[in-house]
């Protein structure tokens, strides 16, 4: 459903991604793991088009994003088509990004009546359906300073799956959450994992990646450097670098 061929990125002189090339196939849960600065959250935005890339390709569904050639030359897509093929992605951050003026079913309900132009009584529907899903029927009418770090999550993520996306993005999704609020978040990442949602996600909790995840790619240096299931990459790494970076607790 995912194929990033030959993707290089760099910020100025910085070199962050040096010839990325994965394949991530429908139902499958892979964990991006690797040393802080090593690429994974901008391999993220760029599959999400947060950020550009100066060559190689990414396609959703054979679906070529971000860029056309034309001549032989690579132009990047209007902002207008972009938006639309960043909804084929949902994604949910670090930081939970949910707006502070509208309550959580108002949160989830903004891109179904904004963007998937649904009307407002059936994207209420629909908002209350998810939020139920992710434990927070009872939290629907409140607005995200009344809500704890892990409820918020949830929100981001019941917002980011109503779009009905066909890849789910999340970038160290339990990071900003203090330790007792973590475990809530994991278990909604898991049931969608569990129903068979694509995803693709960086996370540090090494003990989350090896229960949730199919397949994990551990990047080094802006490369991927290892690819396995959880059980070859968790206890007998190829690499000294991973073997490292594992003892070192992720
Ligand atoms: P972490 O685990 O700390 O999130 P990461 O593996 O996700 O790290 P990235 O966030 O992808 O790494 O960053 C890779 C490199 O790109 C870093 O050297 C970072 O400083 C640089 N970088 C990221 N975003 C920008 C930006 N907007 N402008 C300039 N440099 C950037």
């Amino acid at each position: 459903i995912l194929e990033i061929e030959g993707v290089h990125k760099r910020f100025g002189q910085n070199e962050v991604l040096k010839g990325i090339d994965l394949k991530v196939s429908a139902g499958e849960v892979v964990a991006l793991i690797g040393s802080s600065g090593s690429g994974k959250t901008t391999l993220l935005r760029c599959v999400n088009l947060l950020e550009e890339f100066e060559a190689g390709a990414i396609r959703i569904d054979g679906q070529a994003i971000g860029y056309r050639s034309e001549g032989g030359r690579r132009i990047r897509l209007r902002e207008k088509a972009i938006a639309a093929q960043r909804a084929m992605t949902g994604m949910a951050f670090q930081s939970f990004n949910l707006f502070p003026h509208l309550t959580a079913a108002g949160n989830v309900m903004l891109g179904l009546t904004k963007v998937r132009g649904m009307k407002r009584d059936e994207a209420r529907a629909l908002a209350e359906q998810w939020l139920g899903r992710v434990g927070l029927a009872e939290r629907r009418d409140h607005y995200p300073s009344q809500l704890s770090g892990g409820q918020q999550q949830r929100v981001a993520i019941a917002r980011a799956i109503a779009m009905n996306p066909k890849l789910m993005l999340f970038d160290e999704p339990t990071s900003a959450l203090d330790p007792e609020l973590v475990n809530e978040v994991l278990a909604v990442i898991k049931g969608l994992a569990d129903d068979g949602m694509t995803m693709l996600l960086v996370t540090h909790e090494m003990r989350f990646a090896r229960e949730v995840a199919d397949r994990i790619i551990f990047m080094n240096e802006g490369r991927i450097a290892e690819d396995g299931p959880p059980e070859k990459i968790f206890t007998r790494p190829d690499s000294e670098r991973l073997a490292a970076f594992l003892s070192r607790g992720g």
